[in-house]
């Protein structure tokens, strides 16, 4: 979905894990409607180690959004002076909701860049709201792809946020219990915007799943396999040393 400010981004990661159909309707009145994926499953690739070479182009021809949660942690902290909030109104299947959403100074979106991107002398980028940033922002590379086949399937990808970008990180294969905790409050924004969106969400079953297996994570067990987390597949207790 092509949108103003980023909500479509936003929906995108809220629909991929939601329990039911979306049906949104912007201030013109146009609708699009995001079915629910019939099964949701983590690659293998989730718990490859992250990082990033801030060069900034991640925030090129970007600009952000926020739910009310977002918003009042932006306007509640000593970066609200940096922003210009503005709101939209749209339908969620129904029930009007309010998206912020802090314009970039200029139209032209070949030119434009998030007005918040800053570079220090060194020519490496930074953000001058980066600890209230909005989740679009801060996941980066997690993925979470839901295909025609109605799977979504959650990874992490140098391409996560916007592959036209380029994203200059290069992963390297090995594990890292940081990113993974770091994975696991990412997916806790989103269940917090889809909250205040009236969405409900399959992360309980998600992050349950992740939580089941830290203990086998920080003896550096990592899955190995595609995990299935919706539906809920009862396994056999022999077979589960096979997961990893
Ligand atoms: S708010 Fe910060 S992290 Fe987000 S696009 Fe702008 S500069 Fe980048
Ligand atoms: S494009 Fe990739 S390397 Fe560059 S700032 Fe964004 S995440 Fe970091």
């Amino acid at each position: 979905m092509s949108s103003n400010y980023s909500y479509g981004k936003v929906m995108e990661y809220v629909a991929s894990i939601a329990t039911h159909d979306i049906e949104v309707m912007d201030e013109k009145g146009n609708i699009v409607t995001y079915v629910a994926p019939s099964k949701i499953v983590i690659s293998p690739l989730f718990y490859r180690n992250d990082g990033c070479n801030r060069c900034g182009k991640c925030c090129r021809n970007y600009d952000i959004c926020f739910t009310k949660t977002g918003y009042d942690i932006v306007m509640g902290s000593p970066y609200a002076k940096y922003t210009d909030m503005k709101e939209a109104h749209i339908l969620i299947n129904g029930r009007e909701k309010t998206i912020y959403y802090d314009p970039p100074t200029s139209d032209n979106r070949s030119k434009v860049q998030c007005k918040h991107l800053k570079f220090n002398t060194e020519g490496m980028s930074y953000c001058n709201i980066h600890s209230v940033r909005s989740v679009t922002c801060k996941i980066p590379h997690m993925t979470l792809r839901h295909n025609k086949q109605g799977t979504t399937s959650i990874s992490r990808q140098q391409y996560g946020r916007n592959w036209a970008l380029g994203c200059t990180f290069e992963f390297s294969e090995t594990f890292d219990y940081d990113t993974f905790l770091n994975s696991i409050n990412e997916l806790n924004d989103i269940n917090v915007i889809a909250k205040d969106l009236g969405i409900e969400t399959h992360y309980n079953l998600i992050v349950r799943y992740l939580n089941s297996i830290k203990k086998n994570l920080q003896n550096n067990i990592v899955p190995t396999k595609q995990k299935q987390v919706f539906p809920i597949i009862e396994e056999v207790k022999s077979s589960q040393s096979k997961l990893f």
